[in-house]
């Protein structure tokens, strides 16, 4: 996407939380997936309506021992639906395996989804985020959780169906 329209995207939605004055709540309804214990960890929270028409946005959150990120804002639907429901729900159908990697991502591209079925039936979930709308700074982070690939990836996506369908 040009400069030029995301700035004046921007510009179309006043008020929109920076970063900074974002008032997700982190125990909020959401979905999450990983090993708390062990701090690494993914979750969306914090769904809003920012246009009133049924689009999606959330919060993700990520984190790995000596990590945490979050991004705020992040439109997994524009008026309605989201693509991220099947993704998971394919995931967790396809519990005998797939070959190399299934990407899911926002339209934006400021959160991607890398699954790797690896050995023991374990699925490896990578969560890449990569901030564009606010313009304060370039970073990028990633955090991998691992799955069992029946219950634990049939219960995210059912998760998943509550949270945001
Ligand atoms: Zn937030």
């Amino acid at each position: 996407m040009p400069a030029g329209t995301a700035s004046s995207a921007e510009d179309a939605v006043p008020g929109y939380p920076a970063a900074v004055d974002c008032d997700h709540d982190p125990d909020g309804e959401g979905l999450s997936a990983g090993t708390p214990d062990q701090g690494t960890w993914v979750r969306l929270c914090h769904r809003v309506d920012p246009w009133n028409d049924g689009s999606i946005d959330v919060c993700a959150q990520i984190a790995a021992p000596g990590l945490t990120a979050t991004l705020h804002g992040v439109t997994l639907s524009v008026m309605g639906g989201t693509d991220l429901v099947p993704f998971l729900d394919g995931l967790a159908t396809d519990f005998t395996g797939w070959d190399g990697t299934r990407t899911w991502t926002t339209l934006d591209g400021d959160l991607r989804i890398d699954a790797v079925f690896g050995s023991g039936g374990h699925v490896s979930l990578t969560w890449t985020l990569t901030p564009w709308r606010h313009q304060d700074g370039t970073w990028s982070a990633s955090t991998t959780v691992v799955l069992e690939a029946g219950e634990q990836l049939s219960r995210l996506a059912a998760d998943a169906h509550g949270f945001l369908s």
